[in-house]
């Protein structure tokens, strides 16, 4: 990472910004040219190893190019505020990321969607959810096994911190 300064390691940081981004931006590989869709996710960290969950209708573009190569990357943001300043050069935007690289799996099993399906409610509202088995037969479930990513941050510049932020005037 160019900023290192701006890199986030801390693992209660990452699971703070996994937890507020809610859309991913997930980049495939359709023959050669890239294919990015946003999707809600939901995720799980257990033992320092990420995986993301998606779901979606069974059919269309994505499951297609999925289908032909699992190989993905993804990006999520949160956080975004722009600053404004003097010049054109101070003005700026805040932001909390994280971008990533894995294995894309249509996940089949009944059980095994039930689960990622209430991982993503989850992840996304907060609260639990139950599926029945008519519920999950129509979706598809993706599961991103992550092999690496970064967490980076951008904060508010120091001289701006105790003052409005003249974007919101
Ligand atoms: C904030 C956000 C959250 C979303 N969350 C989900 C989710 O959790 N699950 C889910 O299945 N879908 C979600 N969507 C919709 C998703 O982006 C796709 O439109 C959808 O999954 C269908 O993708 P597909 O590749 O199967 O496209 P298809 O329906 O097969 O269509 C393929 C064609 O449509 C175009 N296309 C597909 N999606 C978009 C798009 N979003 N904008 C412009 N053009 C598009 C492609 O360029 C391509 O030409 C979300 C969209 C947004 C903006």
């Amino acid at each position: 990472m160019t900023r290192r300064e701006r890199e986030v390691t801390d693992l209660n940081e990452i699971i703070s910004i996994l937890d507020k981004c809610k859309i991913v931006h997930l980049g495939l590989v359709d023959h050669g040219k890239p294919y990015v869709v946003p999707m809600n996710y939901g995720y799980t960290m257990e033992e320092g190893r990420l995986t993301l969950y998606l779901h979606g209708a069974a059919k269309g573009y994505k499951q297609d190019v999925i289908h032909d190569n699992p190989n993905v990357c993804f990006e999520m943001e949160c956080d975004v505020v722009p600053f404004a300043g003097e010049v054109a050069c101070q003005y700026g935007i805040t932001y909390q990321s994280i971008i990533g690289r894995g294995t894309a799996e249509v996940v089949t099993d009944i059980a095994e969607k039930q689960r990622a399906l209430s991982i993503l409610m989850k992840t996304q509202t907060g609260k639990d959810f139950t599926f029945t088995e008519k519920m999950v037969s129509i979706v598809s479930v993706i599961e991103i096994h992550v092999s690496e990513y970064t967490a980076k941050r951008r904060p508010l510049p120091a001289a701006l911190q105790n003052v409005q932020n003249p974007i919101d005037k």
